[in-house]
Order: C-alpha cells, then sequence, then structure tokens
C-alpha cells in the first residue's frame, strides 16, 4: 500500500512514522508512507507565494488556496492511481473501524492535511473523494488526524502485526468491546488476576472473555450492541 501525505508541517510526522508498527510496515516493504510539503508547490508566477489567503466574505481565519494543492495532487497523480483521496476535515464521516477496514483494503491512498480555516470548498467539492473526521473535536490542523488514519490502517495490513488474529479481536471490529488483559505477575500486590485465565481451560477461558466483553459493552457502548 502506498498512502501519501500533504501537509504544510511534514515535520511533524518524523518520530510517529519512524517507530514501532509504522516503521515496522515500511521496513518490510509492506506500506510506503510519503509525506509532501504543500509549499514546494506554490506556482513560481505567484508573486505572493502564499498557501492561504483571506477567507471571501470576511471574518477571521485564512483559508488554504486552490492551486498549491491542485498542483501537488495534480504531480502525484502523473506518477500514481488513487483509490481515495482524502480530506480529513471534523465535518466529515466520522472514522469507525469499517471504513478502516475498507481502507486498509485500497492500493493507494492520498491524505490532504488542512490548517487554519480549512481549505477551498472548491477542492473538496471537485478533487477529493471522501472526507473524514476523527472525532467531534477541532484540532489546529490535519496532521494528527492524518497520522491517526494512517496508523488505524496500516496496522490492518497482512503481515503487519506479528499476529493477525489479535487486531481480529480488538473492540469495533465485532460487535463487542475487547476483554480486559492481565500479564505476569499472577499476584502484584495483593491483586489477583483471575483465576480462571491461569485454569489452561480454553474454552472457559473464552466464555469468560466473552462475557467480560459483553459486560463492558452493556455498560460502556450499548449502542453498540445490535439486539
Ligand atoms: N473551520 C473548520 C476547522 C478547521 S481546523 C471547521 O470548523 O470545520 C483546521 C484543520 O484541522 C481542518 O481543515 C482539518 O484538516 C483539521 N482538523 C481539525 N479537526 C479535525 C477532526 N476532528 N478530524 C479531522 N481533521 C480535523
Amino acid at each position: 500500500m502506498r498512502i501519501d501525505i500533504i501537509t504544510l508541517f511534514p515535520e511533524m510526522f518524523d518520530g510517529f512514522m519512524s517507530q514501532s508498527i509504522l516503521q515496522r510496515a515500511q521496513q518490510k516493504g509492506l506500506a510506503t508512507i510519503n509525506i509532501h510539503q504543500l509549499r514546494n508547490y506554490v506556482s513560481k508566477t505567484d508573486k505572493h507565494k502564499n498557501v492561504d489567503d483571506y477567507a471571501f466574505g470576511g471574518g477571521a481565519g485564512m483559508v488554504m488556496s486552490c492551486e498549491p494543492i491542485l498542483n501537488c495532487m495534480e504531480a502525484l497523480e502523473k506518477e500514481v492511481k488513487y483509490d481515495e483521496k482524502i480530506f480529513v476535515t471534523p465535518d466529515g464521516e466520522q472514522l469507525k473501524q469499517d471504513r478502516v477496514n475498507n481502507l486498509s483494503l485500497k492500493g493507494n491512498i492520498l491524505i490532504l492535511c488542512g490548517r487554519y480555516k480549512g481549505v477551498d470548498q472548491r477542492i473538496r467539492d471537485n478533487f477529493i473523494t471522501l472526507e473524514l473526521s476523527i472525532g467531534d473535536y477541532v484540532l489546529s490542523g490535519g496532521e494528527l488526524a492524518a497520522a491517526v488514519l494512517t496508523d488505524s490502517i496500516v496496522r490492518l495490513i497482512p503481515g503487519v502485526l506479528s499476529d493477525e488474529s489479535s487486531a481480529l479481536l480488538d473492540s469495533f471490529q465485532g460487535d463487542l468491546l475487547d476483554a480486559p488483559v492481565y500479564t505476569r505477575p499472577a499476584e502484584y500486590k495483593g491483586m489477583a488476576v483471575p483465576e480462571v485465565l491461569l485454569s489452561g481451560h480454553q474454552a472457559k477461558i473464552d466464555e469468560w472473555r466473552y462475557q467480560k466483553s459483553l459486560e463492558k459493552t452493556k455498560e460502556r457502548r450499548p449502542d453498540l450492541l445490535k439486539d
């Protein structure tokens, strides 16, 4: 899979993309993540050399201009055909696991990060194929949202996680939240691990996990339970 991210702040991705799962995915050749500096795509003829401008109609806040974004997208699209061109934005479709699962099956994805008041609506109307929000709150820029999206997608690519079945049991893959987890020691400062987990009886362990998942989901996220 190839993911291209367009941003005004490429350095923000440095640490994030070069650690842990995202690093491993790239080293194994399972994902290529390219970060593109939008400023490099300001037209030479633009004497202002700006990536943003005042909003028509007035009001506080700058708006990201069409031209650099389009220059950048056109340059990339000479090399690659995208399955999805995503703009991360608080008024987009709220990101859920089923959308992430679907995106993890794609070949090439473009992600545009907004800043300021956002991007000129004409880009959104004519060149973006999917708008995604990571939650009902406003960030100062799309970089964190793009990082969240990239991480959630790349960990699902087969071969990225050491045990793929682990991702299938996570919260939101089915209708239930994940069960509680414990590790050694079996007793720590007087706090014991539930007996059943030490029993070695797999059917009983599975049943316990299912019951715990169900209890937790009923309590915290009854909206996830269909019946
Ligand atoms: N005026 C806009 C917010 C702009 S915030 C509005 O009220 O809808 C600046 C940029 O940060 C956005 O263009 C978007 O790319 C990013 N951003 C902020 N919050 C986000 C969220 N919850 N999900 C995804 N992207 C977000």
